[in-house]
């Protein structure tokens, strides 16, 4: 990779995720790391797939579109180039939609999205879900809902008691699949107070578990961003999205 920073960082958030896990007793292959790159160069994300990372974030639909052809490109061009080089390992990205979704936006992202973090309403599920049936996608779109557990006003996100009535009608569209829940906790250096937020995330999707409302699909915590990871890797988180602890250089700046 052309910038040993990224490599360190990453291998100092994995030394991290094993620490805390073997501390709270879990197993880190449950946990996925999302290198988040928005701000970051597109040639970055390339590097990353060289090194076999697979999994990115992106909050803009808009930005996620451009780069996902920038990188099909260049793994075409890769794979024609390959033809001299039989042995080489190609690694595809999987992308995950982590921000705000508005709903016209849908359509461009579907053909190509791995996960989408940010369900917060039936008329979004509604418009992934007829979306989907028109462009023929043979999968099931995996979606995470989206919970405001920390009940600020400015969040985006379900408030809490709104997330199994949710559960329930989404489970009756055929193209989505429910894979988890996904929060954000507030800005802010409080650990306990994000603490908070993820336990209360954990307990929501505990007891959509014991009630069986969605199935087996329903897996995942999507939980945790660059000051609050190791909090949230205590309480079950299993996706960590994280942007400015890989690709900030250790002054702060890009
Ligand atoms: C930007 C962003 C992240 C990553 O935040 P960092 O603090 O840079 O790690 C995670 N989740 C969402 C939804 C984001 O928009």
């Amino acid at each position: 990779m052309k910038n040993e920073t990224y490599k360190d960082n990453l291998k100092r958030i994995a030394d991290q995720i094993n620490d805390t896990c073997s501390r709270v007793n879990r197993d880190p292959k449950e946990i996925t790391l999302i290198a988040v790159t928005k701000n970051v160069e597109v040639d970055t994300i390339s590097d990353f797939l060289e090194i076999g990372h697979t999994d990115f974030g992106e909050s803009r639909p808009q930005e996620l579109v451009k780069r996902n052809a920038f990188i099909a490109e260049s793994i075409n061009h890769d794979r024609k180039m390959a033809g001299l080089n039989p042995d080489q390992v190609t690694y595809l990205p999987r992308w995950h939609m982590i921000g705000h979704l508005q709903r016209n936006k849908v359509r461009q992202i579907l053909p190509f999205v791995g996960y989408i973090h940010s369900v917060d309403s039936l008329r979004l599920a509604e418009e992934i879900n007829t979306s989907a049936a028109r462009l023929g996608l043979e999968h099931k779109v995996r979606i995470f809902m989206q919970v405001n557990t920390s009940e600020e006003k400015q969040k985006t996100g379900l408030a809490v008691g709104a997330v199994i009535p949710l559960a329930d009608q989404i489970c009756t569209l055929p193209n989505l699949e429910i894979v988890g829940l996904m929060t954000m906790a507030p800005h802010t250096d409080d650990l306990q107070k994000c603490s908070f937020c993820f336990g209360r995330l954990r307990e929501i999707f505990e007891e959509i578990k014991g009630e069986n409302i969605i199935g087996p699909s329903f897996q995942h915590l999507s939980m945790g961003m660059s000051q609050d990871y190791i909090a949230a890797i205590e309480k079950g988180a299993t996706m960590l999205r994280i942007g400015s602890a890989i690709f900030n250089n250790p002054n702060g700046q890009l």
